[in-house]
């Protein structure tokens, strides 16, 4: 038996059954690359959901996380620390808001936004008591918390979990009409991913931002963009947002705050939607504790300082353009932004799972999302070499069919 294998009987036989990673058992990483516990390499190309944008185990934040485990770790909001003031300013300014919030994983980002919005739909919007309704888009993905799978339209995040939590609509992606006409007096606000990551990467029309704020403004209803994944350099500009010149009115981000060492998330606002918060209102024992916020300060430090965004943006049309290149019928789109690129693949060709399968026993990690579609999200510290390198056996696989029938009716 390998070591890998036998890791794997070992969580196949204790852990929870609610993941399907790859047969993959890695112990050490650098950059783009990790290795796993047979000695064998990989290019990572998922980073961890983009949480890994620095590169793995980036001196430059692994330097501040040591630094600080020997000071302070936690001292809960019951005190001050003398981390979280500087780590809060820094990403306001990066950010361009007044004020933020502090938690730790992503879905507690957009729960706070949740509870931001309605209570500004009460207090200053004026909506009736118990009415806010908060307007999502099919196809979104917010985290796992009850109340954010409420209003995801995949049948199986909810199965079983009810009763959900009420007061969401979703209406379709991409379509600024429908959501004008969703919008009712009631109507608190907009929660909206920039680019649907989780949702296959998908790219709404040009424009399509731009008209949401505008809707938005007209209607008083506030616009929050989750940027958790594509926030911090992931698309090519520092925020998503940023393409299309807009300002939402709030933002979460989690992911790469942190470079992939800690769980830090953020949930920044304008002054009047965070000025709903009073003491007491919200809040986490672990949020904006100074181990997080020293290693946030550093992960902001590498994602300015190398110039990361101009990285990604760069080499992402580059590699996009390598990946529309390719000559298969197995592929239906690419499409993406910066380096957040998908592949769907065409069903006939069979699922993006055997394709993801193949790539990593030619050593390069691509994860699945939404049956069709290989996303590639390499870490933006990524060499172009290394993309060159993997682009030989993407090339490859990507040309393959799992499907039994041909991938075009006639093609073949
Ligand atoms: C990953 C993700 C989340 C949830 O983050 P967790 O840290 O897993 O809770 C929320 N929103 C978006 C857009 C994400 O991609």
């Amino acid at each position: 038996m390998t070591k890998s294998e036998m890791y794997l009987k070992e969580a196949k036989q204790w852990a929870a059954n609610n993941y399907k990673p790859l047969d993959v058992v890695l112990e050490r990483g650098q950059g783009a690359w990790v290795w796993d516990v047979d000695g064998k390499k990989y290019l990572d190309c998922l980073s961890a959901y983009s949480a890994v944008n620095q590169g793995h185990c980036n001196p430059t934040i692994a330097a501040a996380a040591k630094a600080q485990l020997d000071r302070l770790t936690l001292t809960a909001r019951a005190f001050h620390n003398d981390q979280m003031g500087p780590f809060l300013h820094q990403i306001c300014e990066l950010a361009g808001f007044p004020k933020a919030l502090p938690m730790n994983t992503g879905a507690e980002g957009v729960e706070t936004a949740m509870k931001a919005v309605r209570k500004w739909g009460y207090k200053v919007k004026k909506i009736p008591e118990g009415k806010a309704e908060i307007i999502g888009f099919e196809g979104n993905f917010h985290g796992r918390t009850i109340t954010v799978i409420s209003w995801s339209s995949e049948a199986q995040y909810k199965d079983g979990f009810g009763p959900l939590t009420p007061g969401f609509k979703l209406v379709k992606f991409g379509d600024a009409d429908a959501l004008e006409k969703a919008i009712t007096p009631n109507t608190a606000g907009v929660i909206i991913e920039p680019i649907q990551g989780e949702g296959g990467v998908i790219v709404p029309p040009a424009g399509y931002l731009k008209r949401v704020r505008e809707i938005c403004t007209k209607h008083n209803v506030l616009m929050v963009a989750d940027e958790v994944q594509t926030g911090l350099a992931r698309t090519g500009k520092m925020f998503a947002c940023q393409w299309e010149n807009v300002k939402p009115d709030a933002m979460i981000l989690g992911k790469a705050l942190a470079g992939g060492m800690y769980p830090v998330s953020m949930f920044l606002a304008t002054e009047e939607v965070m000025g709903v918060f009073q003491p007491g209102d919200h809040g986490s024992t672990f949020g904006g504790n100074p181990l997080g916020a020293a290693i946030g300060r550093a992960a902001l430090d590498v994602l300015v300082k190398e110039n990361l965004a101009d990285r990604a943006h760069e080499l992402g049309e580059w590699f996009m353009g390598e990946l529309r290149k390719i000559k298969s019928d197995s592929i239906k789109e690419v499409r993406g932004k910066g380096l957040l690129i998908g592949v769907e693949m065409h069903v006939e060709a069979g699922t993006a799972r055997p394709y993801c399968e193949e790539l990593a026993r030619r050593g390069v990690l691509c994860k699945e999302t939404h049956d069709q579609v290989v996303r590639f999200a390499p870490p933006l510290t990524v060499e172009k070499k290394d993309l060159e390198w993997a682009l030989t056996a993407i090339r490859e696989v990507l040309s393959m069919n799992f499907g039994k029938k041909p991938a075009m009716a006639g093609a073949r």
